[in-house]
């Protein structure tokens, strides 16, 4: 789909280039204009003159001798001599002492060069940009009212457009959507039963999942012009700017029907209005015409708004009403199959070899979204270019999944042989811990190269499949094994390093959540003392009990994870000679698969 944009040039553009002009004029330009009537000769040609009585007119300067010719119709120029007879000479010769041979520019010249000419440049371009600024905006309107202009990205209709086929996974949306497509193509059917459709439709998921795509997959297929706007786009300095430029913004979409209106981050006005004092007055007037115009077209005009948002739990419910944006498309991060197909279609943009295994790369993947995994496929590429191959192998794609998400490699970061060795520990801690509690390979690989995000070493766990459901045990489990990296650090070497922050904080997150949220702890019952309010941007949650409750919950969660830390440690001890086994092999090799793990753990 192409975007339809006037080429636009910044005011200081045209600015810079009158300064240029002018600079250029003053400084190289002119003293040149003064220059051209002055002959440089050499001093011999000055002597000469002189013995020949041909000099008019002399003067002596500092650095330089400016002279005339006996009928003054040249000026002439020459350097200075240590020539202390010099004086004499030119008296003998008839020549006549004189001062300011050149004359300087008249005043008059100089303050028509100096002030007439540039405010003459200035006005120029002031003209000009008027006149460009009244033809963009179709005659009449002054700069000032432009700012009301909605500036939607207009995107036309073109063949070469996005279309479902380009979404790869995402199957249930793309169903959902199938059904505006069609009743783009052909309202009338809709119309006969007396059926409308959705005005608005909310795409929410966690950012880099396609939700744009989508939305411009369905002006694709529905061959219909896409007016896309990102809500921040609308909250302007003036209260009242953004109300006019959603009005505007309706207008042409009316103008242009049947079309799609795609509004991206549309919690950046539609955030629940929440009457304090001193709230933002512009977002809320932008927001009340956006419900204006909802309900002021109808539902058959062929004008459709999808929007886009990572925080739908943030929108106003007035937004969210039956006949508003009543349609909720979830868009998810992919699950495996998902992966796979992404993976496939952004790798038809680039070359890959034959052994690529498209299934393995997804599931090493665990977790990326779509917009995540076409950096992956372009990593690769980039890595295959690197090294002078002229397709992407493998091993590229294996090794740009730790880059887009552990950082590239740090080549010369220093570890000293010890902090090795606890990485190592610390590693194989974790994945003893998960290992003995689930009888399984508990991951695919872990490696101990430092990476540029900051990560000592970097395990990639194995795919839970998917997976809905979790018991108290799981959980339980999954705190052991979070607490397993500083416990094989306490068991081995007595003392323990920061390494462990992060899986302490997700321990602690998990026993908090068990305790809050999921009503795994004797005491509270099924009572909710924790509401998740930002499910897709990393689930912050917010508090919803007394201070005694809190410090009651705190205890618990201490009480919990303390218990499983124990266990971890326990674990660790029982194996202490597979421990000291795999963290060896782990250090002495820097990476070991989950087959070697699985190999060492159960060999006797
Ligand atoms: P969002 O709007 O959800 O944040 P985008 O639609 O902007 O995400 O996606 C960003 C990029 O990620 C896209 O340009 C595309 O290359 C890639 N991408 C995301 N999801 C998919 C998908 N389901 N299929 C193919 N590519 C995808």
């Amino acid at each position: 789909m192409n975007e339809v944009k006037t080429p636009k040039k910044p005011i200081l553009f045209y600015y810079g280039i009158a300064l240029l002009v002018l600079m250029l004029f003053n400084f190289w330009l002119m003293p040149r204009i003064v220059q051209m009537q002055v002959k440089e000769v050499d001093y011999g040609t000055f002597m000469s003159m002189i013995e020949e009585e041909k000099i008019g007119r002399v003067e002596i300067q500092n650095n330089k001798i400016i002279f005339t010719d006996k009928e003054d119709s040249m000026i002439y120029k020459t350097g200075l001599m240590n020539d202390p007879e010099l004086t004499m000479r030119l008296y003998q010769s008839g020549a006549k002492f004189a001062s300011e041979i050149i004359e300087p520019t008249s005043p008059l010249l100089s303050f028509l060069l100096s002030w007439i000419l540039p405010l003459l440049i200035f006005f120029g371009i002031g003209q000009y940009m008027t006149k460009r600024m009244m033809k963009n905006m179709g005659g009449g309107n002054s700069m000032m009212f432009n700012m009301g202009k909605s500036n939607a990205k207009v995107y036309v209709k073109s063949s070469d457009g996005i279309k479902f086929s380009d979404v790869a996974g995402e199957d249930e949306a793309k169903e959902n959507l199938t059904e505006i497509v069609e009743y783009l193509h052909n309202p009338g059917k809709y119309k006969e039963i007396g059926a409308s459709m959705p005005k608005g439709i909310l795409l929410v998921g966690p950012p880099g999942t396609g939700k744009t795509m989508l939305a411009k997959a369905v002006a694709g297929e529905a061959n219909v012009p896409f007016f896309s706007m990102s809500g921040s786009e609308f909250v302007e300095m003036f209260v009242g700017m953004g109300a006019s430029k959603v009005r505007d913004l309706f207008k042409q979409a009316k103008e242009k029907a049947p079309c799609i209106v795609f509004i991206d981050e549309i919690d950046a006005i539609g955030k629940k209005r929440d009457g304090q004092v001193g709230g933002n007055d512009e977002r809320e007037q932008t927001l009340n015409q956006l419900l204006t115009e909802m309900d002021g077209f109808e539902g058959n005009n062929g004008v459709i708004i999808l929007a886009a948002t990572n925080r739908p739990e943030s929108l106003d419910p007035a937004l969210l009403r039956p006949g508003r944006f009543d349609r909720r498309v979830p868009v998810e991060l992919p699950d495996l199959k998902g992966r796979e197909e992404i993976l496939k279609v952004h790798a038809k943009k680039i070359k890959v070899g034959q052994d690529v295994d498209f299934t393995k790369i997804a599931r090493m993947a665990s977790g990326a979204s779509g917009a995540e995994l076409a950096n992956i496929v372009n990593e690769a590429a980039l890595r295959a270019v690197r090294d002078g191959r002229s397709y992407a192998t493998q091993a590229d794609l294996e090794e740009s999944i730790e880059v887009v998400i552990a950082g590239y490699q740090k080549k010369n970061a220093i570890l000293t042989d010890k902090e090795k060795l606890i990485v190592s520990y610390h590693e194989i801690g974790h994945a003893l811990v998960a290992a003995k509690q689930t009888h399984s390979a508990p991951v695919q690989k872990i490696t101990i190269v430092p990476r540029t995000s900051g990560a000592l070493g970097y395990t990639m766990q194995v795919e839970e499949g998917n997976h809905y459901l979790m018991t108290k045990e799981e959980i339980e489990n999954k705190i052991a094994t979070f607490t397993g990296g500083r416990a094989a650090e306490e068991v081995v070497f007595g003392s323990v390093t920061t390494g462990a922050s992060n899986d302490i904080e997700q321990a602690t997150r998990l026993a908090r959540a068990m305790i809050t949220r999921y009503g795994m702890s004797d005491d509270f019952d099924m009572v909710a003392m924790e509401t998740v309010s930002n499910q897709y941007l990393g689930g912050d949650t917010s508090l919803a009990c007394s201070a005694q409750m809190q410090a009651k919950i705190d205890e618990q969660v201490i009480e919990l994870v303390k218990s499983q830390h124990e266990k971890a440690v326990q674990i660790l001890l029982d194996n202490r000679s597979k421990l000291d086994e795999l963290a060896n092999f782990l250090y002495e090799r820097e990476t070991i698969t989950g087959e070697e793990f699985m190999g060492i753990l159960e060999s006797s």
